[in-house]
């Protein structure tokens, strides 16, 4: 699935559907997050006609299943993520008004909107979904910030100010 480009309104009117695995060290903006880029994300990706709602805009339903590590933002160790994407999104055709994009009705359902695209990289959209389906501030349910000790911040020390102050008596 890596490298797989498909021209998006096409492979939708087509019925398209593709299946397969990428690797997490394939995804470099997403590696960026991730505490280890060992295992894979399972995915799937089809085509579909919208022909109740929406128009009868042209869409892609994507479905990505995969664990993640994360790093967790309370104690700052690793905190698996179990990612599980089932997105619809609608294609607007270029030159699509802003008036047309659904953003409101999109928000009350699991419909999202993408610009259509002739060279679709289905690498870069798995990419782009999993970066959103993210927590915005990973953590574990249950575990306590770091133990900061007392020298670490430098409480057992005097500080200059009060060497300074010492000396000014004599
Ligand atoms: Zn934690």
């Amino acid at each position: 699935m890596a490298g797989v480009v498909i021209d998006s309104l096409k492979f939708a009117a087509d019925g398209g559907c593709i299946t397969g695995k990428l690797a997490l060290s394939s995804l470099p903006r997403l590696s960026d997050v991730l505490a280890g880029t060992a295992g894979c994300l399972v995915c799937e990706l089809s085509g579909f006609r919208d022909t109740d709602n929406h128009d009868g805009k042209f869409g892609l339903h994507l479905r990505v299943t995969g664990r993640l590590d994360l790093w967790c933002q309370r104690c700052l160790a690793e905190v698996e993520f179990e990612c599980v994407i089932d997105n619809h999104l609608l294609l607007m055709p270029p030159g699509a008004p802003e008036s047309e994009w659904p953003e409101e009705e999109l928000e009350s359902d699991d419909y999202d909107a993408i610009p259509a695209s002739r060279e679709l990289s289905v690498q870069s959209l798995v990419e782009d979904e999993v970066l959103l389906a993210l927590p915005i501030v990973p953590r574990h349910a249950d575990c306590l910030p770091p133990v900061v000790l007392e020298t670490e911040v430098g409480l057992s020390e005097p500080s200059p100010f009060a060497v300074l102050a010492g000396l000014k008596k004599h």
